[in-house]
């Protein structure tokens, strides 16, 4: 199947590792030029270099996408390198575990920042440059817990499903233009983050296939697919939505 990324230009950020990474390195195999973000500078060259080795296109940029003026500035860098931007698979790291009753206002608002606003930011700064084009891809890398709230993952609960709610908003707003907006939900995959969260147990996902799904959502055959979230979960969801 040709998802028509040929050339297209993408921005992955929380790209050095685990579903940033693969999602990344999925979308450079299908001939997109990539630019990918991440705070460590070696885990990131590291990741870039892999990507140039198999044969892609990339810039990595070393910032903490969840800063204010990252977003803004991760999209000049894209378009200034490569002339446009197409695709946004927005993506940050995940918030530390608690349970509902113990979160503190700090620590929901962290989240909040991190994996509500940040990808808002990232959408926001994205669509003008989709709108010149009158195509645009949107995959916000969310999780499981948007249909299924963790126990202990109250912080992530609460900040996700806000994104969800938002997000499903501006696929309404955008679908018309040519711009799709989707979640894409992992359930538990073989990362850094699931080792340390101790939540690695049973069969997990492997990374590289669910970089494989996020392509999908970014192809051009996708184009009728907007305002669902994607379970990339071994079928770990239990209720019926
Ligand atoms: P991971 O293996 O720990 O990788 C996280 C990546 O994001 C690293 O490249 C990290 O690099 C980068 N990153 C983290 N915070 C960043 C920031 N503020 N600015 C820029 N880059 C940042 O994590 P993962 O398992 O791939 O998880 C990715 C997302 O999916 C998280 O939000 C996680 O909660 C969610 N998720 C994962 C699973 C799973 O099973 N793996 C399941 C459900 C949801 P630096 O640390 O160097 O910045």
């Amino acid at each position: 199947m040709d998802l028509g990324l040929r050339d297209r230009v993408a921005l992955v950020t929380a790209a050095s590792k685990g579903l940033g990474r693969a999602s990344a390195e999925a979308l450079a195999a299908e001939g997109a030029k990539v630019v990918i973000c991440a705070r460590g500078a070696d885990a990131l060259e590291e990741a870039a270099a892999g990507i140039r080795a198999a044969g892609g296109e990339v810039t990595a940029v070393p910032v903490d996408v969840t800063q204010p003026e990252a977003p803004a500035s991760l999209v000049r860098t894209a378009v200034d390198t490569y002339g446009r931007l197409d695709v946004v698979v927005a993506n940050a790291g995940g918030p530390p575990p608690g349970r509902a009753l113990d979160l503190t206002d700090e620590a929901i608002e962290a989240a909040v920042q991190a994996n509500l606003l940040t990808s808002v930011r990232l959408v926001r700064e994205s669509v003008p440059h989709f709108r010149e084009r009158g195509w645009g891809r949107i995959c916000l890398i969310t999780s499981v817990t948007v249909r299924q709230p963790a126990r202990d993952l109250a912080a992530s609960n609460t900040a996700r499903t806000g994104l969800w709610a938002w997000a499903k908003t501006a696929a309404n707003d955008l679908f018309d233009e040519g711009i799709t907006v989707n979640l894409a939900c992992p359930g538990i995959h073989d990362t850094d983050r699931v080792r340390q969260l101790g939540h690695a147990a049973g069969r997990m996902g492997d990374p590289a296939d669910f970089g494989k799904a996020v392509a999908f959502l970014c192809s051009e055959p996708a184009r009728f697919v907007s305002g669902i979230a994607m379970g990339v979960d071994g079928a770990s969801v239990t209720g019926l939505l």
